[in-house]
């Protein structure tokens, strides 16, 4: 008997792809990412793996199966899966964290590709310009970056690599800003302060500041968080020139403290929401090898 077209369509195998974290549950990916599969009418699947840290060995390997593509990675994982994996990116190794895995010829391939997604957020925001199609400048402008953690280093790796003119890192701990100031000014001026310390505060033409530290997010569990925090008093932030602009690396809640304030001050300001999306885009490009319908995607995180 012949078999129907519903009959054939079940039979194709349908693609997987998940993020891999704890928790997960909050996350917009499946949002976007599963917007951008079926707008190009690709069979895949963006899955939610909440995974608790014995069971990440394991699951790691079950990206081999043939219809896995690979997997995002979030928060505690992306230092964690690093050794687990068959390759990984030079990026992602001078990062030190790998936030999206693909599955190529039964291989495991690490990337970052939250500097791109930072990078690719400003210059959408007026900030840098493309020099090429892959590559952005900096080159004029000053940043005050704020933490040292993962998304920290992602953007400072991102911002030296675009040959900013100077990097000043402000951390809570001190040593840890000065690690990670040592391992990326050999492109470009880099200072580091602690975060109780307001000598970071003299002006600089073309000033960039980037949260990223946590202080500001709405909790994942929904409890707790600091919510209604800014990294930074408002009198610091009034000492900042009329032209700096200030990106937020949180998107939850969509108008932090910080940015309440910067826009208080007339300065341009910006949430990670543009970053969470061009950082998926990638990933997207990666696990499928075609580009990444961008505009589909942010009309799904809307
Ligand atoms: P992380 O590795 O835990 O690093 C956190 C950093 O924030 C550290 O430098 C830490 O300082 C500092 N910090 C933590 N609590 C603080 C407090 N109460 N006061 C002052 N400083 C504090 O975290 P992460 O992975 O880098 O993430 C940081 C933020 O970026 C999160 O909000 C995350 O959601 C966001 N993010 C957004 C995107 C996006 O696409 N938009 C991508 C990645 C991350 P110490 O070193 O002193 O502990």
């Amino acid at each position: 008997m012949a078999s129907t077209g519903e009959e054939h369509l079940s039979r194709i195998p349908r693609l997987q792809v998940g993020l891999i974290g704890n928790p997960v549950a909050h996350s917009y990916s499946p949002r976007f990412q599963q917007a951008a599969f079926d707008a190009l009418g690709i069979p895949a699947h963006y899955e939610l793996w909440p995974t608790l840290p014995a069971e990440l060995p394991a699951r790691v390997a079950s990206l081999l199966t043939p219809q896995c593509m690979g997997a995002n990675i979030t928060i505690p994982y992306k230092e964690a899966v690093m050794p687990l994996l068959d390759v990984v990116d030079p990026l992602a190794t001078r990062i030190g964290a790998v936030n999206t895995i693909v599955h190529r010829n039964e291989y495991l391939h690490g990337y970052n590709t939250d500097a791109y997604g930072l990078l690719h957020a400003l210059v959408e925001q007026g900030v840098g310009q493309y020099i090429d199609q892959d590559n952005i400048s900096l080159r004029n402008y000053t940043a005050v970056l704020l933490g040292a953690g993962g998304a920290a280093r992602s953007a400072a790796f991102a911002l030296t690599g675009a040959l900013i003119k100077q990097l000043i890192i402000v951390n809570r701990g001190l040593e840890r800003a000065q690690r990670l100031a040592a391992e990326v000014q050999q492109n470009s001026e880099c200072q580091v302060f602690c975060l109780s310390d307001p000598d970071f505060l003299m002006p600089h033409p073309a000033s960039l500041i980037i949260n990223a530290t946590p202080v500001g997010m709405h909790s994942a569990t929904g409890q707790g968080g600091s919510g209604g925090m800014s990294p930074l008093p408002a009198k610091i932030l009034a000492r900042f020139a009329p032209d700096t602009f200030v990106f937020d690396m949180i998107y939850n809640p969509t108008q932090t403290q910080l940015l309440c304030q910067a826009r208080i001050l007339g300065l341009r300001a910006a949430n990670g929401l543009s970053m969470l999306l061009h950082q998926g885009a990638l990933a997207f490009k990666l696990w499928t090898g075609q580009p990444a319908p961008l505009e589909v995607m942010r009309a799904a995180l809307l």
